[in-house]
């Protein structure tokens, strides 16, 4: 087994962190296998150095000791150019001039029970979709993914959940698929890569066998299981836990520092502390 904890270095990690890293420490070590570390650091606006090192302080502190050297995104962009030309030469992708505001109005008028978020935003309606495309795939730009030919060109997708809300085979439903997550964006023009495209081929790389992770991400999982697929990359198994939630039931994000890992450091708690306040 090798699991991986993958977080961004925008901000301290909190409560919630430290039960998905300890979640996937424990299970690899568990099974005698190894547990990563990658840093999610293409959102270069919002990563900091300081926050890197504190991951690293953070994790140590924890007792999580990882293998290897430590993944950084921001050294991988070769790796995601490189699949977003084959994407790209494939016809898979296409140019998005749209912004927000444009989308928002495309958008036919809302009708009860039909979605207009996925998991990836607003549910894109295909505005730019049979514009005609550069020849050469431009560097500066927002590509979106053909889903319904990715779909064509895949056939039935699935994947292994562990989490204890979906444990077992997960199918995909193509149609489903399309009308709830629609053309995402692949490559952002301020990063030139996306999470989903980053998070899939390091996850390949790294050759994780279990990504284990906040049940947040589950609807996302589908998108992952594709690109897989399209890019001829392995499926690992999934394992979505439970959010920590604050005293309210909210989730905890980064903003909520009275939950940051150091705070509680600070106030002079243990490792077991932290455990202890984690357990279901
Ligand atoms: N970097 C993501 C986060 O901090 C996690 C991505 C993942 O585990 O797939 O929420």
């Amino acid at each position: 087994m090798r699991t991986r904890f993958a977080p961004s270095p925008t901000g301290p990690l909190h409560l919630g962190h430290a039960y998905s890293a300890m979640m996937a420490h424990d299970m690899a070590r568990a099974a005698g296998g190894e547990f990563l570390l990658r840093i999610e650091d293409i959102d270069q606006t919002r990563a900091r150095p300081e926050w890197e090192a504190q991951i690293y302080d953070d994790l140590r502190w924890l007792g999580l000791d990882w293998d290897g050297p430590v993944m950084r995104q921001s050294d991988r962009m070769a790796a995601y150019d490189a699949a977003l030309d084959d994407l790209w030469a494939r016809g898979l992708l296409y140019v998005c001039t749209c912004n927000r505001r444009d989308i928002q109005a495309a958008m036919s008028a809302p009708q009860e029970g039909v979605p207009t978020h996925g998991p990836d935003g607003l549910i894109y309606p295909g505005t730019c979709r049979d514009k005609p495309q550069p020849a050469a795939r431009p560097a500066d730009a927002v590509l979106r993914l053909r889903l319904a030919d990715c779909l064509a060109e895949t056939g039935p997708l699935s994947f292994e959940e562990t989490g204890p809300a979906h444990a077992g085979q997960i199918t995909i439903d193509p149609a489903r698929m399309i009308a709830e997550v629609g053309d995402i964006v692949l490559a952002r023009r301020d990063m030139g890569t996306s999470y989903h495209l980053s998070v899939v081929l390091d996850d390949a790389t790294q050759a994780i066998s279990d990504v284990i992770r906040g049940e947040d991400l589950f609807a996302a999982t589908q998108i992952h299981v594709l690109l897989q697929r399209i890019l001829g990359l392995p499926t690992p198994r999934y394992h979505h836990h439970r959010l920590i939630r604050d005293a309210d039931g909210k989730r905890l994000a980064k903003r909520d520092d009275a939950r940051a890992i150091g705070k509680y450091r600070a106030d002079g708690c243990t490792p077991a502390d932290i455990r202890q306040m984690v357990k279901p």
